[in-house]
This record gives structure tokens, C-alpha cells and sequence, in this order.
């Protein structure tokens, strides 16, 4: 009989492992072989070779992934930037157009402002308002692009409205979801054509690979697929069962990083020498009722404002002695930048100031330490900073 997993807990450790055991083994093997023997392959995409994406890595993970957000099927690529790059290049070629969420993590940001045009795209950043949305429409508009909650701020726009409004207009709907993970959010199951991620964060959470996939409709997801093929960036076996084993613990590390997130938020909101927390499990962040209404968590990421600007900002990072100060992010360890300086330093300062990233922003991914450790150092971090 088939096997069913209901829920995502069971998913991560069952969906798409080989059926019988490969020799066996419990854990999948890494098949690290270049080429496999041709067996009469008719097409050229289905030749087994590592960079056509279809090595027994690839397809236990594309299962996997697939089975996670309830979606059709699934892609992994050699990172999170190669899933958004292969994606747009496929759903958009020249002459078209593209609306984007204008809060958007850098790497994607730059992508869209600065090679976009070498390709003959055109492109429209787009706010929360859904009346603009229609006035930025055109003919050749051919999707949308928006991010769970936005890096490094955690807006969270109307999803639903977005949605709506790809459907209504005909044009395909692409949300990078690594903010949330899909523990927290499974964006196919809210009518989003194309859920992206770099595993490089939650899904891997060990901060050892550097991967990305797609996940969503199957004739999206096989376009994608012979697109990455000719492009190149197709994930190494030895990552792939790097990716594979990191995800089995999701769920646990998720919900984990939920909790103590919200704890260090709420601590930092409630403390003297903070201006400003953005965590949109906090009841005073404006998408607070979206959020709850459509995610079974608020993810471990949140940014915040101290008083005292960008030097209060440097000496209270230099005064923490818990967190790893380092970009990146959804790992077991907590991380602390100021994404002016990392993230989002591709951004001139004036499109920063625009989109409300000041210099003086601090974002931290929370890790799986003791909640109360990482409170403990940032309350002497921040009682040195006053004194
Ligand atoms: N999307 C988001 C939201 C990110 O934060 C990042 C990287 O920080 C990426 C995509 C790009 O991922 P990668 O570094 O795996 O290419």
C-alpha cells in the first residue's frame, strides 16, 4: 500500500526516500558519478548526468521538497540566487515585463535592476497598495515577484490580494519562501504558481551548503529544469546529501526558532534602548493579523532599530558575545549583521533610505541556542551600551 504522510514532520523525514532502501541503507547514499550508464534515453534532458538534475540525489530531494509545500514538484538548484535566476530567465524573456515587491533580499534586487535590462526585460517595483498594482500593469507584464516576509524588514504584504490579482490578470505568481520555510508557509497550497528557496538557510540549517529549489506546477518546474540544464547551476550529489540530511530536522529547528525569536523580540521591544523591533509575530508589526492568519509561525528572523543610530548600532554588535557576527542566515547558530553592510550593500544608499533600510538597521537570524542565553547577552550588551 502507498505510504501517506500527513503531516510535514513525517514528510521531512519519509517523503521521497527510494523505495526499497538502496542497499539498505537508512540514509540516502551520495551517488557521486559524474554520468550513469544510458539506457536507451530518447531525450537529451533525460540523459543521467549531473547537470541535467537527475542523479538519485536530485530526485529523492525533488520528491521531498514537492511533498513539503503540497505542491506538484520540485527543482534544486546550485543556490538560492541560480533558483531566482533560472526561474525569472524562464518565465520572462525579452520584451516582457515584471512587477516586483520593492522590499526585496539585495541579491534578487540587484539581478532585476541590474541585468535585467541585458535581457530585454523590463521591470515595475510594486508597494502594498493593490490600485498601484493595476496601474503598473501592462500588456507584456509575465509575473510577479514577491518574498514571504521581506529581508531584512518582515513586511508581510497581502499575499492573498497578490494572488488575486496574478490570477485575475493571467500572469504567473513567483514568492521566495525562505524566510519562512515550509513550516511555516507552504505558498502552493495558497494558489502561488512558484515557491522559491535558498536551502542555503532553513531548509540545510547548518550553514555548510550553499543550494536553492523551486517548488510548484510541474510544467513550470520541467521548463525551469531544461533551462538550468543549459545554464549550469545544478547542485553537486555530495551537497545534495548535505541538503537531504539538514532537512530532516526542520521541523524541530523551525519550531525552535519560532519561539525564542518571539521571546527576543518581545524582550527587545520592551527594553529602553531600542527605537524599534520588526517581528511579525509582535502585535505591534502591521502585518500582524496577515501573518496570523496565513503562517503557522513567524520564522527566526527579526531587525531592529536602536536609539543612537549606526554607532549605537556598531558598538552594541561589538559588545554581543553570543551571536556569530556574519550575513546569512537559518541556521542552528545565531547570526548578527547590519544589512547596509552586507545583505543589501549592493543597494545605493539612496534606494536603501527609500525602502526604509537605514544604516542603522540590525538584523539577526536566531539560531538553537538556550533563548534565554542569547536575552542574557544582549541585555548586557545593550546595559554596557547605555552606560
Ligand atoms: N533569497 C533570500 C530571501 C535570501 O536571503 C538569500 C540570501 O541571503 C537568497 C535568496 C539567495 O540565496 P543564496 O545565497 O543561496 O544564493
Amino acid at each position: 500500500m502507498a505510504k501517506l504522510y500527513k503531516h510535514i514532520e513525517t514528510k521531512l523525514i519519509h517523503a521521497g526516500e527510494p523505495e526499497p532502501l538502496i542497499g539498505g541503507a537508512v540514509s540516502m547514499p551520495i551517488f557521486q558519478s559524474a554520468m550513469f550508464e544510458y539506457t536507451g534515453e530518447t531525450s537529451y534532458h533525460d540523459l543521467k548526468y549531473i547537470r541535467l538534475n537527475n542523479t538519485p540525489n536530485h530526485i529523492a530531494l525533488h520528491q521531498k521538497l514537492a511533498a513539503l509545500e503540497n505542491a506538484e514538484a520540485a527543482l534544486v538548484t546550485a543556490s538560492g540566487m541560480a533558483a531566482i535566476s533560472t526561474t525569472l530567465l524562464t518565465v520572462l524573456s525579452s520584451g516582457d515585463h515584471l512587477l516586483a515587491q520593492e522590499c526585496l533580499y539585495g541579491g534578487t534586487h540587484d539581478f532585476i535592476t541590474k541585468d535585467f535590462a541585458t535581457f530585454g526585460i523590463s521591470f515595475d517595483f510594486i508597494d502594498d497598495d493593490p490600485d498601484s498594482w493595476k496601474r503598473k500593469l501592462r500588456p507584456n507584464t509575465k509575473a510577479v515577484f514577491v518574498e514571504t516576509m521581506t529581508n531584512p524588514l518582515l513586511q508581510v504584504t497581502d499575499l492573498k490580494a497578490v494572488v488575486e490579482f496574478a490570477k485575475a490578470h493571467g500572469i504567473v505568481l513567483l514568492i521566495d519562501n525562505t524566510f519562512a520555510s515550509p513550516v511555516n508557509f507552504r505558498p502552493p497550497e495558497w494558489g502561488f504558481d512558484l515557491s522559491l528557496h535558498s536551502c542555503t538557510k532553513y531548509l540545510n540549517g547548518h550553514s555548510d551548503i550553499v543550494a536553492g529549489a523551486v517548488i510548484g506546477r510541474a510544467d513550470l518546474i520541467e521548463k525551469i529544469t531544461h533551462k538550468l540544464n543549459h545554464l549550469g547551476g545544478s547542485l553537486d550529489p555530495h551537497a545534495c546529501f548535505l541538503l537531504h540530511r539538514g532537512m530532516k530536522t526542520l521541523a524541530v529547528r523551525m519550531k525552535c526558532q519560532n519561539e525564542s525569536a518571539l521571546k527576543i523580540a518581545k524582550f527587545l521591544e520592551d527594553h529602553q534602548a531600542i527605537e524599534k523591533v520588526n517581528y511579525p509575530g509582535l502585535e505591534s508589526h502591521p502585518g500582524h493579523q496577515r501573518a496570523r492568519e496565513l503562517f503557522d509561525g513567524f520564522s527566526g528572523m527579526l531587525s531592529f532599530e536602536l536609539k543612537g543610530g549606526v554607532e549605537s548600532a556598531e558598538r552594541f554588535i561589538q559588545n554581543t558575545t553570543l551571536p556569530v557576527i556574519a550575513p546569512s542566515l537559518g541556521g542552528i547558530e545565531t547570526l548578527i549583521t547590519r544589512p547596509a553592510t552586507t545583505s543589501h550593500s549592493g543597494l545605493s544608499p539612496k534606494d536603501r533610505q527609500k525602502l526604509g533600510i537605514s544604516d542603522s538597521l540590525i538584523r539577526v537570524s536566531v539560531g538553537i541556542e538556550a533563548t534565554e542565553d542569547i536575552i542574557e547577552d544582549f541585555e548586557q550588551a545593550l546595559t554596557h551600551l547605555i552606560s
